[in-house]
């Protein structure tokens, strides 16, 4: 049994937050705006990995309203949600990550997200794939107002 489930996420930029991508610091003038720790690669994943198994939502999850997950680190939300397809049955095989954004230039560490998000959740080395584009100056990813995500996880049985 294989199982598809696709995850989008966005985020404004914001001056003096850190800017956490797949686990990874990336140096830049703006992090990202959000009640957790913001990391969109992580979010969008979580939310592929949970619609893969039909297992709801992160919003469900992890609630925006809930204190607990005030500026959380969001690897740790992605894994929390992997434990519960797993719980199901299902286990992560590969995933492919789509990073639109105008700046930074992501290419120097995409690798380093890559073998974050697969350690962290204890799979394969290279199973998981994250990649760079600009929006080539269009709407509000074009003006740097913010950075969005596409994440598509397929999961296996156990
Ligand atoms: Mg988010």
């Amino acid at each position: 049994m294989t199982r598809v489930g696709i995850g989008y996420d966005s985020h404004r930029f914001l001056a003096g937050r850190p800017l956490v991508l797949g686990g990874v610091a990336v140096p830049h003038t703006h992090g990202l705006a959000g009640h957790s720790d913001a990391d969109a690669i992580a979010h969008a994943l979580t939310d592929a990995i949970l619609g893969a198994a039909g297992a709801g939502n992160i919003g469900q999850l992890f609630p925006d309203t809930d204190p607990r997950w005030k500026d959380a680190d969001s690897m740790e939300m992605l894994v929390t949600a992997h434990e519960l397809v797993r719980d199901r049955g299902l286990t992560l095989a590969q995933a492919d990550c789509a990073v639109i954004t105008e700046a930074p230039r992501l290419a120097p560490h995409l690798l380093a997200m890559g073998a974050a998000l697969a350690a962290r959740l204890g799979v394969e080395s290279g199973a998981i794939s994250v990649k760079a584009k600009t929006n080539e100056g269009m709407g509000f990813i074009g003006r740097g107002e913010g950075l969005a995500v596409i994440a598509v996880a397929v999961l296996e049985a156990r």
